[in-house]
């Protein structure tokens, strides 16, 4: 049974034009997709939440089949709550493979009805990541190439901030 809903799950901390991509040719493919911001992780965000959200919000505005969401528990039961079963991800190089097998296989086993399926990274954008770019971006380099406008301005503020 094809099912026409989608999730996109992550940190998205923030968000990148690699995302972007990835979220675009998603939702060229699927008739709903639903972006989720994963609240369950150990480590804490440079972004909260709530700001990460926004961010996503505006960069994706674009796109009217996508909804932006955030969760605090297990991904799969998020896709149960919202009647899907399938969930998208990137994949930029080897190394990114081992870490996604695992992830796959656990939440296979966590709910067998919920497929994964990869995309591969556009070539432009498979060295960016939302932590080289916050590294890059904390010496003041030229981010503009790599992440939407009002995430260039949001980094901007965040580290002149912090200094
Ligand atoms: P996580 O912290 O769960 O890895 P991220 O926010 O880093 O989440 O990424 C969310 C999804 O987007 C993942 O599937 C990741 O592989 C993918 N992704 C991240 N950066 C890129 C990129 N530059 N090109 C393609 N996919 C990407």
């Amino acid at each position: 049974m094809v099912n026409t809903k989608a999730v996109i799950p992550g940190s998205f901390d923030p968000i990148t034009n690699g995302h972007i991509d990835i979220i675009e040719r998603s939702a060229d493919r699927f008739d709903e997709l639903l972006v989720c911001v994963l609240r369950n992780s150990n480590k804490k965000g440079t972004f909260t939440p709530e700001e990460r959200i926004e961010l996503i919000q505006s960069s994706v505005a674009h796109l009217p089949n996508v909804t932006v969401h955030s969760y605090g528990g297990l991904l799969v039961d998020f896709c149960d709550k919202m009647g899907a079963t399938t969930i998208i991800r990137g994949l930029r190089a080897v190394s990114d493979f081992e870490y996604e097998l695992r992830l796959t296989s656990m939440n296979k086993k966590l709910n067998e009805k919920v497929e994964t399926l990869y995309m591969m990274t556009s070539t432009d954008y498979s060295f960016i990541s939302s932590s080289v770019v916050k590294e890059v971006a904390q010496y003041d380099a030229n981010i503009s190439e790599f992440v939407p406008p009002q995430v260039e301005k949001a980094l901007l503020e965040k580290f002149n901030h912090l200094n």
